[in-house]
């Protein structure tokens, strides 16, 4: 399988490549060059897999031709086994046709576990085939820093050190982060805010010479991994509700675009999803593209749902090579547009063909608190702020008559415990695996806000492995 750059300039990469490149050299994202497709026949014959043989069924075309693609099935049992609930990604009733999937069964309560989980195995396997090895930093807020350390740990060819803000994330995300206590895993505080810290990682990565020294990576959500891995929970809740045979649709708290375009491409795939609903916060830069075809920025405010308060989604520029005439000249030019003036009109065929399959809602944070009492109360269900954003978009949604319509829960209750508390009244408890977070002991190094000081933590830690 072939890739490209949205803006047509890179050079094509196979998938491993794609893999550990993550962003394409001329600053766009990778697609494949052609997309597989399922027949309704093939489709019908995945009803009643596991949710790993699924996964490997779905992705195995993507990675045709990748130095570890027979070892896919392995990997996929590898990522999903640990998983809280035997279905993985179990679905709910809700009324006649709406439908809960829940994507919190992972390791660290939010749906990135379902990509990431993966995606730090394939790093693995394909770096063990080269005799290579990277070293990921990351920045986070406080809810990616987890996923992708969990997705790390105890990978032999993998370092990963994660920055956070001092002080400033939530305890639990803190803990989830300070208690994996394996030797390639250093969790580093940052006297600053989360802007310095994605400051200091951009500028690590700035430096060509440094990027070199200790091969540099990262597991962000452009990487085309994620979307991949995505994709195989749509076809699981979709086969479950009838498909190929019965259409269906989605409602998915959005925040960089990257989970709710997984469901398009499933449908480019040949899965019948007849609606995508894009459920945002006050941050609502989508619903208010989708409305007038304008994407428009205005500053992040921040809300309940942290993970959805964004500024620019970047992986809707997977979408614009998709819709908009004249190729990646095309998306590069709106892209170069959007940059400079902080706006962009979409060419009106492309709006129109998104439209065709995409809607989108918004809640603020006194709507959601409202939808989370409301839900607890209808349906006995808790849910943190991200998925009842996406719950109450998928109540209200218009769609076709008898459309089984399936909202994606994003996090588990209990990692957003104060939100859920004020909304309900109750506050909600960690799961089994994690019900002992508060007495595992935490490891964690200050730094200083300094990228030449962090330079120095992290080409120590890179190079204790060659001593
Ligand atoms: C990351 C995240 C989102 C947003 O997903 P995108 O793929 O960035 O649109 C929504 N909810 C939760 C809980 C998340 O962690």
């Amino acid at each position: 399988m072939d890739y490209v750059s949205t803006r047509g300039l890179a050079p094509g990469f196979g998938f491993d490549d794609v893999l550990l490149a993550g962003l394409a050299g001329d600053g766009g994202l990778y697609l494949p060059r052609e997309w597989p497709h399922f027949s309704p026949a093939e489709i019908r014959a995945m009803r009643g897999l596991s949710y790993p043989e699924l996964a490997a069924r779905v992705m195995r075309p993507f990675m045709e031709g990748s130095a570890v693609e027979a070892e896919l099935p392995r990997l996929c049992l590898e990522s999903y086994q640990g998983f809280a609930h035997p279905a993985v990604a179990p679905l709910k009733q809700l009324d006649a046709d709406r439908w809960v999937m829940e994507l919190f069964h992972g390791p660290t309560l939010a749906f990135k576990d379902y990509a990431l989980q993966l995606v730090g195995r394939l790093f693995d396997a394909v770096l063990a085939r080269r005799g290579a090895r990277v070293t990921i930093v990351g920045a986070t807020s406080g809810d990616t820093g987890s996923a992708a350390i969990e997705s790390c740990r105890d990978r032999a060819a993998v370092d990963i050190l994660i920055l956070h803000p001092q002080g400033r994330v939530s305890e639990v995300q803190r803990r989830q982060m300070t208690t994996v206590l394996s030797g390639n895993v250093r969790n580093l505080a940052v006297a600053g805010t989360f802007d310095d810290c994605q400051d200091l990682v951009k500028a690590l990565f700035a430096d060509h010479a440094f990027r070199d020294e200790v091969h540099l990576s990262a597991v962000n959500s452009i990487n085309w991994a994620r979307v991949m891995a995505q994709i195989v929970y749509y076809f699981w809740a979709a086969l479950a509700l009838g498909a190929p045979d019965r259409p269906v649709g989605f409602s998915v708290p959005t925040g960089n675009f990257g989970n709710v375009f997984a469901g398009y491409a499933a449908r480019l795939m040949g899965l019948p999803v007849e609606r995508l609903v894009v459920a945002s916060n006050s941050n609502d830069i989508l619903t208010r593209f989708f409305a007038s075809g304008v994407m428009r920025t205005s500053g992040v405010v921040p809300t309940l749902s942290p993970s959805m308060d964004i500024q620019v989604s970047s992986n809707f520029e997977r979408l614009m090579a998709l819709t908009v005439p004249g190729g990646g000249a095309a998306v590069a030019d709106l892209m170069a547009t959007f940059r400079q003036s902080g706006a962009m009109t979409l060419p009106e065929t492309a709006w129109q063909a998104m439209r065709a399959v995409f809607s989108a809602d918004r809640l603020d944070d006194a709507a959601t608190l409202a939808a989370m009492r409301r839900l607890k109360e209808t349906t006995g269900e808790t849910f943190d702020p991200h998925s009842a954003i996406g719950v109450a978009a998928a109540l209200r949604a218009e769609v076709p008559d008898g459309l089984p319509l399936v909202a994606l829960a994003t996090a588990h209750p209990a990692k957003f415990p104060d939100a859920v508390e004020r909304a309900t009244g109750a506050r909600p408890g960690l799961p089994p695996h994690l019900a002992d977070l508060f007495a595992r002991p935490e490891r964690v190094e200050p730094v200083a806000n300094d990228a030449e000081a962090l330079k120095s933590v992290v080409r120590a830690f890179a190079g204790r492995n060659r001593a």
